[in-house]
């Protein structure tokens, strides 16, 4: 047997913003830094600091001693500061699948300027994490990974068992993806602050490594024990060297080592026994009490998922495509934005952020950095379309000589028919052309001619033209001092023809009167139809939706549910045996507000009374520090009235019913959900994570006791029977349940709280999200389940509009509609075409759903070379050239790089 080596590896866990604003956690980061400088410089026996995985904290130092960035990076060269290779410690769940590849590319490339980075997927304090990191991980380079949350390790006699029951008797472990790729995995099984404050005196010495070398040992599998010298933003120990040695004087037979990750890691390989558990898929804390899994952070603060929802959307599937086209098409790719527009979104994606775990200022200044990354999306969005739709032929189809010209670009990656709604500017009138006072009342009492939409056939397509009136506005030009001016304001609602996969259609707004029918998707009796869906609302404001494709029709969907919530921003906890109240019986006032051919809406809404907050013993519960699980409080007596004003619309062509709720939540303490009853008997279902559609089990293990068992989801979950299926999208509602005997699919749209939780008491009195709330959701009926039927591509036509630009007519090198990319997916799923960080190749990367091998096919661009890229962009294998197929295995992740485009 080895001699037994305690690694002590110093670090400190970084949280940028917690129970604290940034600029205060960031004011004991720089005495951190400082210290650490120094005693990296007088003390060679002080060997290396790991610097938490993520470079943002060298940015966060730098920003205030600039001065030190030589001394820093020369500690970095010698492997004393260990970096990367994250650029921030994300959420895994609550972070698209494209973020959490920017966090890896973004972060490794920000290493570049300071030296080697850290091979090490680490996720210290990850509150849970999907099943596809390893392959990830290994499509980065990475075959090792470290966690502190997820798994349950068991600890018996370091025996590996075959039990169901254990899930890893070891801290290390093989962690497996779907499709069969697998990192080494080191579990903190005694937190990463095992190691935290090595006494240096002699007696407190001993006392502490008995009881250390104990724990560690319970779980370790080789002879190396991981000390993790560190904790949440631990100072850094200076009397460590003495401390190391005095060990290593009273246990002569243990070598106790000032290590790093890399010789620990190294040490472990050498020596793991043959055989390691191997825990496959999610880290979720599938075998616990289900009372730690901080899992709830999927509903605190729903806005601020929202916000994240559409940013995250905006870039990856919206500007990041349309930039990519105009690439192709000559124009420079604004890869600075894109790359200074992530880090901003991305600084909203550590876990105590995103998470909506913290104190009430850091999440005012991520409603600010949120804010930001919209500005600058929408900008660059509004031009690299332009910059496209000059290219493109917009002269009107034969007999129409005034045409406003409307080009509709589907940046999804797929066919799909959508909805314009779009305000388009019928006539500008400039100041100067007009005497000012005139120009406003000249535009707005203007009659409209008789105006009509058609396709680039000059065939009628049904539309609604609506006067909106005069408006002011100003052109900036490029070369010109900007350019004020009023114009008439007309909106054009239409439902657009089949659009191609990354492809691109105009339309034209001409003068032509109507002759086409204007059948309403609105129906008396309070009914929606269109040739997918029929959707009957019922006094109550639930609703039938029949799926006129397979005849199924769910019953009375769509009533509302609130509970108490006396738990925290990290947990939900109810009141036992508590009462939900709910809308169902509850009459509602349902009308019809909407009805044109394109679109039909119908409005419900609700009074529904719930009680005002939680009774005031939960303000001595929280005083007193009382840990959730142990809560015990009543809903107050007082009662408030929420008017729930419910709007559901169906689309000419939509397969799914869009629903937006707006309320003024007047309550605290409470959390509020829709439920879908759907009557399919079924013992677990889908959710859509990171480069997968994860199925999961509808009832918990054994060892659960919360009675909730609610789980994460990015942008929909499905239940199926196998014959018919429910998808539920949503824009930004992350967490749902499936309730009542496994039938039944809840989400969450509000949840209100007052504190954070966690290890003090901290007030969070904006956590109550009291005012103005909004929830959108998209209730989808299917054949199948969601993979067979994607379904997905339904959730993501309501996550992804179509870019609508209005346009002159001109001539262009382009035709008037065709594809930018003409590829077939095939039941892959894209997740991302871009331009590369440092190259200029283009990558189209997509996903494997499902068990079976697919192929992606891409028949243009014909010019250049494909070949395949692995993660972080760089050229793994030659595919060839010209018209291309490749296979992609089951939950493979493929990323394809195209080089010569430009
Ligand atoms: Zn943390």
């Amino acid at each position: 047997m080895a001699k037994t080596t305690a690694h002590i590896i110093s670090h400190s866990h970084w949280d940028r913003e917690w129970y604290l604003p940034f600029e205060k956690h960031r004011f004991y980061l720089v005495k951190l830094m400082d210290a650490l400088l120094e005693k990296l410089e007088n003390d060679p026996d002080y060997k290396s600091f790991h610097l938490d995985g993520q470079t943002i904290a060298l940015d966060d130092y730098l920003e205030v001693r600039p001065e030190k960035f030589e001394l820093v990076k020369k500690y970095i060269e010698e492997k004393r500061i260990i970096i990367g290779p994250w650029y921030i410690l994300q959420d895994a769940f609550l972070t698209s699948a494209e973020a959490n590849v920017r966090n890896l590319v973004i972060g490794i490339n920000e290493t570049k300027k300071y030296g080697p980075y850290s091979k090490l997927g680490y996720f210290p304090d990850t509150f849970g994490i999907y099943g596809q990191a390893p392959q990830m991980l290994r499509q980065a380079g990475i075959d090792t990974a470290a966690f502190g949350r997820g798994v349950k390790p068991t600890g018996f006699n370091n025996m590996v068992s075959d039990s169901e029951n254990f899930e890893s008797p070891y801290s290390e472990l093989e962690w497996q993806s779907p499709d069969g790729s697998s990192v080494l995995g080191v579990l903190f099984a005694n937190w990463y602050s095992n190691g935290n404050e090595i006494p240096s005196s002699e007696e407190e010495a001993k006392k502490f490594w008995e009881q250390k070398l104990a724990d560690a040992e319970k779980y370790a599998s080789t002879p190396h024990l991981l000390y993790m010298n560190g904790c949440d933003h631990q100072p850094l120990q200076k009397d460590l060297p003495e401390a190391i040695k005095l060990a290593n004087e009273l246990y002569p037979d243990i070598e106790f080592k000032h290590s790093s990750f890399e010789e620990y890691m190294e040490a472990i390989k050498n020596s793991l026994p043959e055989k390691l558990q191997t825990v496959k898929g999610e880290l979720r804390n599938q075998r616990t009490d289900g009372w730690s899994t901080l899992v709830n952070t999927a509903s605190a603060r729903i806005y601020l998922k929202q916000m994240n929802q559409s940013a995250q959307t905006k870039l990856e599937r919206l500007l990041e495509p349309i930039a990519t086209f105009a690439y192709m098409n000559g124009e420079e790719y604004p890869e600075d934005y894109l790359r200074f527009a992530w880090k901003q979104l991305m600084q909203n994606h550590p876990h105590d952020s995103i998470c909506g775990c913290s104190i009430d200022e850091v999440h005012e200044e991520m409603v600010t950095r949120f804010k930001k990354v919209d500005q600058m999306a929408d900008k660059l969005i509004e031009e690299q379309s332009e910059k496209l739709a000059a290219k493109i032929n917009t002269e009107a189809p034969a007999g129409f000589d005034k045409a406003i010209p409307l080009i509709v670009m589907n940046t999804a990656g797929y066919k799909r028919h959508t909805t314009i709604e779009k305000v388009i500017d019928f006539e500008k009138v400039y100041f100067g052309e007009m005497p000012l006072q005139e120009i406003h009342g000249y535009l707005k009492n203007k009659a409209l001619p008789k105006l009509a939409v058609v396709n680039v056939k000059g065939e009628e397509i049904p539309a609604t033209i609506e006067d909106l009136g005069s408006a002011f506005g100003y052109d900036l030009p490029d070369d010109k001092f900007r350019q004020p001016h009023y114009a008439k304001k007309v909106k054009v609602t239409f439902a657009t023809e089949e659009l191609a996969a990354f492809g691109y259609d105009t339309y034209f707004l001409v003068e032509k009167e109507s002759t086409v029918s204007l059948q309403g998707i609105a129906k008396e009796g309070n009914i929606l139809e269109n040739d997918y869906l029929r959707v009957s609302v019922h006094g109550d404001g639930t609703y039938d939706v029949l799926d006129k494709v397979t005849g199924h029709e769910l019953k009375a969907v769509g009533s509302y549910e609130d509970t108490s919530d006396i738990g925290n921003e990290y947990m939900f906890k109810k009141a036992t045996g508590e009462q939900a109240y709910t809308t169902k019986g509850l009459q509602a006032n349902v009308k019809i507000i909407e009805n044109n051919a394109s679109r039909g809406s119908i409005e419900i809404t609700h009074q529904f009374e719930i009680p005002a907050a939680a009774h005031e013993e939960l303000e001595d519960l929280k005083d007193r520090v009382v840990w959730h699980k142990d809560r015990e409080a009543r809903r107050s007596d007082e009662m408030t009235t929420l008017e729930l004003k419910t709007i559901l619309t169906l689309d000419k062509q939509a397969k799914g019913v869009a629903v937006k709720l707006a309320f003024n939540n007047t309550a605290k303490d409470h959390r509020l959900r829709v439920v879908y009853p759907t009557g399919f008997t079924t013992d677990h279902h889908l959710a859509e994570s990171a480069f997968e559609i994860v199925e999961r089990p509808n009832k918990p293990e054994m060892e659960w006791s919360n009675p909730s068992f609610d789980h994460h989801q990015h942008s929909f979950a499905s239940l199926s029977d196998g014959k018919n299926g429910l998808t539920v999208a949503t824009k930004g509602l992350q967490e749902y349940e499936v309730v009542e005997d496994n039938t039944t699919l809840a989400i969450t749209v509000l949840r209100a709280v007052s504190e954070l939780g966690d290890w003090g008491y901290f007030p969070t009195p904006e956590a109550q999200c009291l005012g103005e709330q909004t929830a959108e959701w998209y209730v989808i009926p299917h054949a199948g389940d969601a993979i067979s039927a994607k379904a997905y591509e339904a959730a993501y036509d309501f996550q992804i509009p179509t870019i609508c630009v209005q346009t002159d007519s001109h001539d262009g090198e382009l035709a008037t509609n065709g594809q930018f990319i003409n590829w077939e997916s095939n039941g892959l799923v894209l997740t991302s075409i871009k331009r590369g960080e440092t190259s200029e190749d283009l990558f189209l990367r997509v996903y494997n759903p499902s068990d079976e091998e697919k192929t992606l096919t891409i028949h243009h661009p014909d010019h250049v070379n494909y070949y395949e890229s692995n993660l972080i962009e760089e050229k793994i294998a030659t595919i060839g050239e010209k018209y291309q197929e490749r296979p992609v295995g089951p939950y493979k992740i493929l990323t394809v790089g195209m080089e010569g485009v430009n």
